[in-house]
């Protein structure tokens, strides 16, 4: 249930539902999934569902991860990423598979602790994590290539957009009864704001919690 054929059968599933970056696919047919999720819902892990992570969180559905991922990469390859809510870190491990440097925050310190543990274990070397509140970005390490978020929000505040780095792109959730993918690009005359499929995210929160 949790073996490659079952990987290998989610990467045709998303090739059907039309996601086309190979990269993105190859990425995904690497990083097991169910090691993101508690061993009681590992044989679940590659259905196409969002699945609970504790602290009231959810690890997106396949289809959602690969969408942004896409969206993110718009066909090349990254430099620096910075991934707001980490959560249990799938998303994360990804993009490590397709940019140089990822760079991802979390609120909430325990859920962040396990996270740590576990992306360990994978020896990705070109991930930081910080426990922060990411909606004030990471000013030390910017700019960045692109941002995801992934939680939804209304607003994105401009410390964060200022963040991106010209020819980058931002990708999150906007809004919050009803949401769409966003995509914000920065060129040399400002901001570029592209709204696409409806989605369903946990919302962003400010603040942090400790333990
Ligand atoms: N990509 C994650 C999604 C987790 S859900 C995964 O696949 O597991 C969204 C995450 O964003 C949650 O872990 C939540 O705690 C975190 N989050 C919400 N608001 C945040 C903020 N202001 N800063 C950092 N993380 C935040």
């Amino acid at each position: 249930m949790t073996s490659q054929r079952t990987r290998v059968r989610m990467i045709d599933r998303l090739r059907k539902q039309n996601i086309m970056d190979e990269v993105v696919l190859t990425a995904m047919n690497s990083i097991p999934r169910h090691i993101f999720v508690e061993e009681i819902l590992a044989s679940r892990a590659y259905d196409d569902v969002a699945l609970p992570i504790n602290f009231g969180q959810t690890i997106s559905s396949p289809f959602i991860v690969a969408r942004m991922s896409e969206l993110l990469r718009a066909g090349s390859d990254l430099g620096k990423i910075l991934e707001i809510g980490t959560g249990c870190g799938y998303q994360t491990a990804l993009l490590a598979q397709f940019a140089q440097e990822v760079y991802s925050m979390e609120r909430i310190g325990p859920l962040l602790a396990r996270t740590r543990t576990r992306l360990r274990e994978l020896r990705l070397n070109n991930v930081r994590l910080k426990h922060a509140d990411g909606l004030r970005g990471l000013p030390e390490a910017a700019p960045f290539d692109g941002i995801i978020m992934t939680g939804a929000t209304m607003h994105v505040p401009s410390t964060l957009l200022a963040q991106l780095a010209i020819g980058g792109r931002m990708v999150f959730p906007k809004g919050s009864q009803e949401q769409n993918l966003c995509v914000i690009e920065r060129n040399s005359d400002g901001y570029v704001e592209a709204t696409l499929d409806e989605v369903k995210f946990v919302p962003i929160l400010s603040g942090t919690i400790k333990d």
